[in-house]
């Protein structure tokens, strides 16, 4: 098969795009040949790798994927060759406590198709079958593989962990990235208030055609903590959707009594200096998590099928042109989801 893939660590020129065996499907796992992948940041950073990742070269990037069923393992009775499908990336033992208490991502053995598996920039990649998902007739792969990864995480983050409720005012800190763009369209329709922090007009625009409440451009006020502040009259908003990391303090600031910070990643940096005495004196939360379970997914899905969640969508490439792709999101071009056409 043609893949994606990269012998050693570095910048975009490691990427290759080349013959690669197909693998084989085994007990409970199918071949899916794909029709469409999409890009994330995780996909930049498993290429530019981190101090103790382990990875098995040569290496396919790719968490996100969509296209039909090509051949079964065995006990797989559940697909047929020929059935549509989108791939969640999550991979889990199913035999764990977490896994058996339905928390599949917090699997003790937990893995992710593009880092610790091969990935999706490729004609054929293997997966568990209780990985996949059917694709309604009508809906596009490259929907279905743009909203996968980023509209889980968001959910999980939002919904699961978060617990958000109709009435209650979210600050979603950046208003462009998958995530973010996928968190004020559940926010919304969880039934919450949404205010987005940016800096860029366009990006601005497109959060506001999403839902988008109130609009806080960063680049026009001068703390925009103290704006929340003053916006929500000295009350604070009850939720802080955070993923960049840095922002942390600020974070912290804008959020009222109670208030519950939710981060799923530090597009910034990992360190970040904390004044414990946000934390007790407003009571507030910090919860983490990452990507989400089986049964979330399931769920946001469902809602991204019935378009009542829609991904946004910026450019496709072919395969063959993955590099300038992760190129273009390197540069933060795009407005939206970058997806690969794999024919
Ligand atoms: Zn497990």
């Amino acid at each position: 098969m043609k893949a994606i893939l990269f012998h050693n660590h570095g910048e975009s020129g490691v990427l290759q795009y080349t013959d690669h065996p197909v693998g084989e499907p085994g007990p409970d796992e199918v071949l899916v040949r794909l029709h469409a992948a999409a890009l994330n940041r995780l996909d930049l950073w498993v290429r530019e790798g981190w101090p103790g990742i382990k990875i098995e070269y040569p290496h396919i990037p790719g968490a996100d994927g969509a296209g039909e069923v090509a051949a079964l393992g065995h006990n797989v009775s559940d697909w047929a060759v020929g059935d549509r499908v989108v791939i969640n990336s999550n991979l889990s033992c199913g035999k764990c406590e977490y896994c058996l208490a339905g928390m599949d991502n917090r699997c003790l053995k937990w893995g992710l198709l593009g880092e610790t598996h091969p990935g999706t920039y490729a004609e054929y990649v293997v997966v568990p079958d209780r990985n996949l998902l059917r694709i309604p007739d009508g809906f596009d792969d490259h929907a279905a593989a743009a909203a996968a990864l980023v509209f889980h995480t968001a959910w999980h983050s939002l919904i699961t962990r978060g617990c958000l409720k109709p009435g209650e005012t979210v600050l979603i800190v950046g208003a462009s990235g998958g995530v973010n763009t996928a968190s004020i369209q559940i926010a919304k329709l969880a039934g919450a208030q949404v205010y987005i922090i940016g800096s860029d007009p366009d990006k601005l625009t497109l959060a506001e055609s999403l839902g988008a409440d109130h609009l806080i451009d960063r680049s026009q006020v001068e703390n925009w903590a103290e704006e929340v502040y003053h916006l929500t009259d000295k009350r604070g908003v009850d939720v802080v959707v955070d993923n960049v990391g840095t922002t942390f303090p600020d974070s912290f600031r804008a959020a009222g009594r109670g208030g519950r910070i939710l981060t799923v990643g530090n597009t910034g940096k990992p360190f970040v200096e904390i004044d414990n005495r946000f934390i007790f004196a407003k009571h507030l939360s910090v919860i983490g998590s990452t990507m989400g379970t089986h049964n979330d997914f399931k769920k946001v899905m469902g809602l991204v099928f019935a378009s009542r969640l829609k991904p946004v969508l910026d450019m496709t490439f072919p395969l063959a042109e993955a590099r300038l792709a992760q190129e273009r999101l390197m540069r933060g071009d795009q407005m939206g989801k970058i997806t690969l056409a794999i024919d």
